[in-house]
């Protein structure tokens, strides 16, 4: 068996991650109350790290939740945490819930908040899969609505999309886009979606349901810097099913192209416009997050 090479970080110090460190009694398991960020990084260097950090903080303050470290001091955790992280690329996911409280659902019991950050791999999809393009389904549960939890918060809350991302398993597809209660695609269970129709490139609003991610914002700049005409628009799965390209971006997904909706295979996969936005994203991750100038010793 591989060693483990999980490395984590909580509450100011490095710990044994195998080991439990959040209580029973925490309401981020009890509750789903709480708030997180997936950041990966790249030649020891966390790619878009003030971008996530600033989208933890709105997070928090949508839901207010006091964040028991600043920015910076998280910031610094993430280097401890990579630096003793024994991979070059990974993954990290940076948590912070509302503490240990009480069993009732009142937030006041909950003196608090923990986090924690850890460091691992994270196996998204397989290179085969990412290969020949991924199959999804439009799954059959919607998302939860904007007006019960705005999708800018990025919350713990998770179920919604857990059960769609069942759906496709079920359906021996690779992943779920979850509509909204007006049929509208919002994003996937862990990822944004684009489509290009017509030479445009196309994502869903967030007012539909899509969490602003990250890849999603990086890929309309690149969209911007390549001359490609890209904007949000409201697409029902009509516009999937009859599109010209397809692919799904997120921080674990970084970004994969889609051959099939719902049975309904695509003519190209990967299209001109996913490869040309697929590599104008390698080279900015090469200029983000290129080799690091002072070689660890
Ligand atoms: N939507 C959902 C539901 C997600 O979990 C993620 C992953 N964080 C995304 C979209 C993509 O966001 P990002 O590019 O910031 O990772």
């Amino acid at each position: 068996p591989e060693q483990n090479i999980a490395r984590c970080w909580f509450n100011g110090r490095l710990v044994n991650p195998a080991e439990p460190q959040i209580s029973v009694y925490d309401h981020g398991l009890l509750y789903g109350d709480g708030v997180f960020e997936g950041i990966r990084f790249y030649h020891r260097r966390a790619f878009r790290l003030q971008a996530h950090l600033e989208r933890l903080q709105h997070s928090a303050r949508a839901i207010a939740l006091a964040m028991p470290y600043a920015t910076d001091a998280l910031a610094a955790a993430v280097d401890e945490v990579i630096a003793a992280s024994p991979l070059d690329d990974g993954y990290l996911r940076l948590v912070v819930t509302r503490g240990a409280g009480s069993l009732g659902i009142d937030p006041r019991s909950c003196a608090q908040g923990n986090a924690f950050i850890v460091a691992d791999r994270i196996g998204f999809t397989s290179a085969a899969q990412r290969q020949a393009g991924l199959s999804v389904i439009v799954a059959a549960i919607r998302r939860l609505p904007t007006d019960g939890l705005d999708p800018r918060v990025k919350s713990l809350n998770y179920l919604n999309h857990v059960l769609a991302r069942m759906e496709a398993t079920r359906a021996g597809a690779d992943e779920a886009l979850l509509l909204n209660a007006q049929g509208r695609i919002t994003e996937g269970s862990g990822d944004n979606v684009f489509v290009v129709r017509r030479g445009e490139l196309l994502t869903p609003p967030g007012i539909d349901g899509a969490l602003e991610g990250i890849t999603r914002g990086v890929v309309l700049e690149l969209a911007a810097s390549l001359g490609l005409p890209a904007r949000e628009a409201s697409l029902a799965p009509y516009e999937l099913y009859t599109a010209d390209e397809c692919f799904l971006t997120g921080t674990a997904a970084e970004l994969l192209p889609v051959r099939e909706i719902d049975g309904r295979a695509l003519d190209i996969c990967p299209g001109p416009v996913t490869q040309a936005i697929e590599s104008a994203f390698s080279a900015l991750i090469a200029r983000e997050c290129g080799e690091p100038a002072e070689t660890a010793a």
